[in-house]
């Protein structure tokens, strides 16, 4: 395809109710596009290139050439009641379906099953007891029918059909995205919902303490500092407890009887910037969420947690 420029760059189009996205897709001059074709409920037919409405694709200014692949899919926007029964996991797709809006079906899916995987191994091995398999659906169901509800709208707003709807989607939004998206702050909160990256569970059982801006639940936030980040412990996936500012005795001898890998990062300014309370003790999950939230009698908490939760010794030992 040729004429959509600037070509090496993502273009969307909306026309009345139909639209394009188009992404250049490896060597110049290949793109994937992602339109709609209308169909009714239980229509069986098979569509080709052919069906889709060109309004959109023109108004681009795209030119197509050769169709190698085409592939259509049907979207539904639903989750599962349940994510677990028993033995069975429901994960990714098979748990939560909805429209590609925002490209967030294959992300979600995956911290799924991050979310899931250390807690089986926990309890296969014995370290845990099995209830914490019940916090996979208590910490996943309620992010997964939040994005199904956004996506949704997203959708629905996308392929509208009617006069004022289409008024909306092809004058007035494009003009307010466009404003809108000049701004840095903008740019980055989108960066943030659609990253997932401030996804967190405040409510899980799993869940204890808040200091400065962090609450357990949270995703350890990202700090860069020199050559290297506070991310780089958690390539080992263990529970571990990280100390910014000055680590008391009290907290390394409980590590250290525990078993439990430490790591203290010496206090800088940037830190308070990114939510953290001097000196306070946060207390990691495999999954590099932050379990526990101490600011003072710090082994009191630490062995109240691990207990009330039933970890065994075993499970917290470094590897
Ligand atoms: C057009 C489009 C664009 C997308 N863009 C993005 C994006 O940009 N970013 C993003 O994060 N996500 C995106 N997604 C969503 C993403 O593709 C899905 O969320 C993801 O692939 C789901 O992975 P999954 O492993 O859960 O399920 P699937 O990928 O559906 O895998 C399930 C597998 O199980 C197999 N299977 C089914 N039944 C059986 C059976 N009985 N026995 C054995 N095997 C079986 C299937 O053949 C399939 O291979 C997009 C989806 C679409 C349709």
């Amino acid at each position: 395809a040729s004429g959509v420029t600037p070509a090496n760059e993502g273009h969307i189009a909306f026309d009345k109710s139909d639209f394009v996205l188009v992404m250049p897709y490896g060597p110049e001059n290949q793109y994937r596009l992602i339109g709609t074709v209308e169909s009714e409920e239980g229509d069986k037919q098979q569509h080709s290139f052919d069906d889709v409405s060109q309004r959109a694709i023109s108004g681009l200014g795209l030119s197509i050439k050769q169709v190698n692949w085409f592939s259509t899919y049907r979207v539904h926007h639903r989750v599962t009641n349940h994510f677990r029964r028993g033995r069975a996991f429901l994960l990714g797709d098979a748990a939560h379906v909805h429209s590609p809006a925002g490209g967030q079906g294959m992300n979600t899916g995956i911290a799924d099953a991050i979310n899931l995987a250390w807690k089986l191994v926990a309890v296969i091995k014995a370290q845990a007891p099995e209830i914490l398999l019940d916090s996979y659906e208590a910490e996943r169901k309620g992010f997964a029918h939040q994005l199904v509800k956004t996506t949704d709208r997203v959708f629905t707003f996308i392929t509208a059909s009617g006069g004022f709807a289409d008024f909306v989607r092809t004058h007035i939004a494009p003009a307010i995205a466009s404003q809108a998206y000049q701004y840095g702050r903008v740019r980055e909160y989108l960066f943030r919902v659609i990253s997932q990256t401030t996804m967190s569970y405040p409510d899980s059982s799993l869940s204890e303490g808040k200091a400065g801006e962090i609450s357990a639940g949270d995703r350890l936030p990202y700090i860069a500092m020199g050559m290297t980040d506070n991310y780089a412990s958690l390539s080992k996936i263990v529970w571990q407890i990280h100390i910014y500012g000055t680590a008391t005795e009290e907290v390394r001898n409980w590590c250290d009887r525990h078993g439990v890998e430490w790591h203290v990062f010496l206090w800088q300014d940037a830190f308070e910037n990114k939510g953290f309370k001097q000196d306070t003790t946060y207390l990691i999950r495999p999954d590099g969420y932050i379990g526990l939230v101490v600011t003072e009698r710090y082994a009191e908490h630490l062995s109240a947690y691990v207990s009330r939760l039933g970890i065994q010794r075993a499970l917290l030992l470094k590897h």
